[in-house]
């Protein structure tokens, strides 16, 4: 039924950059046969999902959404989608995504913009964007074409793309899931998690996702804690921190009466709320589009028309030139853009001005973090600024789209476990998501509190 209901609105959604629909049958079929045979079953045993095209899959091509990585076919499988299929999960395809993770929208990916499964309630049938970079998982998980997806977040790819969708996204802390195996975009940043429908399911998969690996040098050598086991929505003795510097000027009155109406929520569910100061918050944007281009820069290099996809060889060619051509034709604008920005931040000229700065206003966000759970246990705020908006509203404006993600890059640069639960519909009927930031460590205290406010 999941992959009929894939296919099925391919063309409406455009979520799937490829499916698979005998990889979901085959995980089906080893869950019978493992039932059968009596062999104990894994967290997520017969369970379809989809997986963002930035995780390499063997033996599937792996685009990263982009054209320079055209017919690339991993002959290796990344620790987080073989941790899922070891878990009985089974893949409906590969979702689209803005290409190398880079975007709010969806808007970037060389295979077409995702369209939102939401409408307006004014009656009008305008496409909307479902957030990005993880665009295809939120909307395939909104329009119920999965039950869970997977997502990366480096600056907030789990989180706004959730929000906009109506459902649940958690990015762990730094190093709870392996890197390897993804492809990279800023990896002091990037972290893996679930999508899906609520905050339950989304305990179940990180729970399948996480692990020590030693394939990846940042990965956590800690034990995996049973979060789904432990969830508990009762709230008392804990401490809700609000951070004033998250009411910014100019946010919209939704946003605010979507924040007030998650306190009310969690005060219910027997939290004590407390104000709490982040002075730094509003370095944390500049840096994060300082540091994210200057390691995608670096990142990116390896793109180079001889290792991987894409190969343009002009006719009497040398190697700078077809490394120039492929480049050129392979990547797309916003991706040209961030390697720009990255590589005049590393630039001996820029370096302290730019790179040095921004690594020292990292620094200064970890510690405004480190001080604020002195006095509180978790820290709610708003995901986003606004709900979701239309397709090609921004796409020709980046600052603009840099800004969806004014309130996720915090937590993002500090390392910490955040969460997006649905929070309600705005007057629009479009959804508006919550932000839950933990302590390192305390995805269970992130996990309870969404318990609490779903
Ligand atoms: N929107 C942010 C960016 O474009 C975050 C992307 C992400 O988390 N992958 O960089």
């Amino acid at each position: 039924a999941f992959n009929a209901n894939v296919a099925a609105a391919q063309d409406a959604l455009n979520a799937f950059i490829v499916a698979t629909p005998e990889k979901a049958l085959e995980a089906a079929d080893k869950v019978d046969a493992d039932r059968a045979a009596g062999k104990p079953l894994g967290a997520m045993a017969g369970v379809p999902i989809g997986m963002k095209d930035l995780f390499a899959t063997r033996g599937v091509q792996t685009t990263a959404a982009s054209h320079i990585l055209d017919h690339f076919i991993p002959e290796y499988e990344s620790t987080v989608s073989q941790k899922l299929w070891d878990a009985g999960a089974g893949m409906l395809g590969k979702l689209n995504l803005d290409q190398f993770a880079m975007g709010s929208s969806n808007e970037t990916s060389y295979y077409g913009n995702v369209i939102s499964p939401w409408r307006r309630n004014d009656g009008g049938n305008a496409a909307l964007a479902p957030g990005g970079s993880s665009g295809g998982s939120s909307a395939a998980v909104a329009a119920r074409l999965c039950p869970a997806a997977t997502g990366t977040d480096t600056g907030g790819s789990i989180r706004q793309p959730a929000a906009f969708t109506g459902i649940s996204g958690i990015k762990p802390t730094y190093g709870r899931c392996s890197r390897w195996g993804i492809v990279a975009f800023a990896s002091s940043l990037d972290q893996a998690g679930p999508m899906a429908r609520d905050v339950t399911d989304c305990a179940i998969m990180l729970g399948a996702m996480a692990g020590f690996d030693p394939k990846d040098s940042t990965s956590l050598d800690m034990p995996v804690p049973d979060w789904a086991g432990s969830l508990n929505a009762d709230l008392k003795g804990k401490r809700v921190g609000i951070p004033k510097e998250y009411r910014m000027d100019g946010t919209d009155a939704e946003i605010l009466g979507l924040w007030d109406q998650g306190i009310a929520w969690l005060k219910d569910a027997g939290a004590e709320v407390v104000d709490i100061s982040l002075p730094h918050t509003k370095y944390a944007l500049p840096a994060y589009y300082i540091v994210a281009p200057a390691e995608a820069s670096s990142n990116l290099a390896r793109y180079d028309g001889v290792r991987y996809g894409l190969r343009d060889l002009p006719q009497g060619a040398n190697l700078q030139d077809m490394y120039a051509a492929t480049r050129a034709a392979g990547f797309g604008d916003e991706v040209k853009r961030r390697i720009l920005i990255g590589t005049y931040v590393l630039s001996a000229g820029f370096y302290d001005a730019y790179y040095t700065q921004a690594m020292k206003v990292r620094t200064l966000i970890q510690r405004d973090f480190a001080a604020a759970f002195e006095t509180c246990d978790v820290i709610l705020a708003p995901t986003t600024p606004t709900a979701s908006f239309a397709l090609g509203e921004k796409i020709d404006d980046p600052l603009a789209m840099y800004l969806n993600d004014v309130f996720s890059v915090p937590a993002s640069l500090a390392g910490l476990p955040a969460m997006s639960v649905p929070g309600g519909l705005n007057k629009d009927g479009l959804p508006l998501g919550l932000q839950i930031i933990g302590k390192a460590f305390d995805e269970q205290g992130v996990l309870d509190a969404g318990l609490a406010i779903e």
